[in-house]
């Protein structure tokens, strides 16, 4: 096992860090301080544990252009976007903490008394994050679990834990209880692994590929520990022929480009209308061209590179030699993981029209009617996010009621919002996050009869 990790500067592959690992033992000693913080925390009036995360929310607030500077350093965010992430934390927070004080129980009366239903916090919540947005994933499990009471465990991906180290400095000096929200920086096989599989641990959030996340479900299950999963995709963007065509290929490139195409949402089958397919790729041409790939710290800049050469590998794999590339953007040359915008002319059934990619890469798939839509939207094991652009709202309706995906969007490529639920359908992942259900996932249902009767 090493001592550190080395963070990459994924665009001009300079050591920006290192950071030392937490082993197993530490995690255990993590587990007991996180355990004896929580139930400080618990019994704190709910009020005051909202007047916390909301100085929390302040603190990141005052930091966020180095938050957002962190994010590039390590994950080769662009500032604009890695900006956007750190805001998303910080509302978040807010949101989260109104949470805090909105948790209610119910109550019902019933024969001989009275029956209370309570929303206990579950205890300690191990959050395992991915690096592709290190930042909100992280907020993503931990707001919420810590509103509802629980202490967080975080275990960042091992290329990208600067943003977490930062955000659980921000949190001890925003006030929360020390021990509340720990960072443990190390690889998933040894660190993530013995949060998952500690006792002490009663809820794991994972949000990464399929494959690991189908391994920790089946730790988990192991000791019925609670599980929340938001795993991969493959989603569609779905251009009917009385689409406004302007308006969707203008927009066609952010959905699979955003993130330089490292997003569980990204839109990389692109379904087009048999009869406006070459209309709509004359016009994708120069949308994709413009979506410019350089420097992160350049305001010019839409795309940034690829996280590490590994995955740059991976996303090669997907366009081999001979491959029928329709559309070719540029990258710089040199140093850094770049690779360019890749627009390929796809065949069902290839691997690049079937798994998850997870760079600059989207396959056009032509369709003939609405029914032949939905079924090659729907011929994917994942169910993550689309995008549907029509200007018929009755179609509208009928095709996001027919695609089996947890987060649909009409004429906009838009899945996430704070407010309202995000997760997956089928191998896209298990539960939700955001929105108000993610407050109650943190929680255990308790039932409590008080008899009233009157004792003879
Ligand atoms: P991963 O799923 O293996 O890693 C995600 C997180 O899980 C990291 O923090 C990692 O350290 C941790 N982890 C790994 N193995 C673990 C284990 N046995 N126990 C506990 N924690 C563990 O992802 P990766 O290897 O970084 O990327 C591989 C592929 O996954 C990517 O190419 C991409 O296709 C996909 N991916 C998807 C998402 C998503 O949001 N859907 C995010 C990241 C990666």
């Amino acid at each position: 096992m090493p001592h550190e990790l080395d963070i990459i500067n994924p665009a001009t592959e300079e050591t920006v860090a290192t950071v030392p690992v937490t082993s197993p033992e530490e995690v255990d000693a993590a587990v007991r301080r996180a355990a004896a913080a929580q139930e400080k925390w618990a019994a704190l009036a709910p009020a005051d544990r909202a007047r916390l995360l909301r100085r929390f929310a302040d603190t990141v607030d005052a930091h966020l252009d180095s938050l957002a500077h962190l994010e590039l350093l390590e994950a080769g965010h662009p500032l604009a976007n890695a900006t956007w992430e750190a805001g998303n934390v910080r509302d978040l927070l807010h949101y989260a903490a109104g949470g805090a004080e909105r948790l209610t129980g119910s109550q019902i009366p019933v024969a001989g008394g009275l029956d209370v239903t309570f929303r206990e916090p579950l205890g300690v919540v191990a959050v395992i994050a991915p690096w592709n947005f290190p930042m909100p994933i992280a907020a993503w499990g931990a707001a919420p679990a810590l509103a509802a009471g629980n202490a967080v465990l975080l275990k960042p991906a091992e290329t990208t834990p600067l943003t977490a180290l930062r955000l659980a400095r921000h949190a001890l000096d925003a006030g929360l209880p020390e021990g509340l929200f720990q960072v443990l920086p190390g690889e998933g096989k040894v660190t993530g692994a013995a949060l998952v599989d500690h006792p002490g641990v009663a809820k794991v959030v994972f949000t990464g590929s399929t494959a690991t996340g189908r391994h920790i479900a089946a730790r988990c299950a192991a000791q019925t520990k609670r599980l929340t999963l938001e795993l991969g995709g493959k989603s569609p963007n779905i251009v009917f022929a009385d689409a406004d065509l302007e308006a969707a290929a203008a927009a066609a490139p952010g959905s699979f480009l955003d993130n330089t195409g490292q997003d569980c949402c990204a839109r990389s089958r692109i379904l087009v209308q048999r009869s406006v397919h070459d209309r709509f790729m004359e016009l994708l041409e120069p949308a994709v061209q413009a979506f410019t790939a350089g420097d992160p710290a350049d305001p010019d800049t839409r795309m940034g590179p690829l996280i590490s050469a590994a995955q740059r590998d991976r996303v090669r794999s997907y366009v081999p030699e001979g491959a029928p590339v329709a559309i070719r953007g540029e990258a710089p040359e040199g140093k850094g993981f770049w690779y360019p915008a890749t627009v390929l002319e796809g065949r069902p059934g290839d691997r690049a029209a079937v798994e998850e990619i997870f760079g600059p890469v989207a396959v056009v798939l032509p369709f003939d009617d609405e029914a032949d839509a939905v079924r090659l939207a729907n011929a994917t094991d994942y169910g993550l996010s689309g995008s549907l652009w029509t200007r018929d709202i009755g179609r509208a309706l009928r095709v996001s009621r027919a695609v089996a995906a947890g987060n649909l969007s009409v004429n906009s490529h838009a899945s996430v919002r704070y407010q309202t639920p995000f997760g997956g359908f089928k191998q896209s992942g298990i539960g939700r996050e955001l929105g108000p259900e993610a407050l109650t996932a943190f929680t255990e249902t308790k039932n409590v009869f008080i008899n009233a009767e009157e004792s003879s």
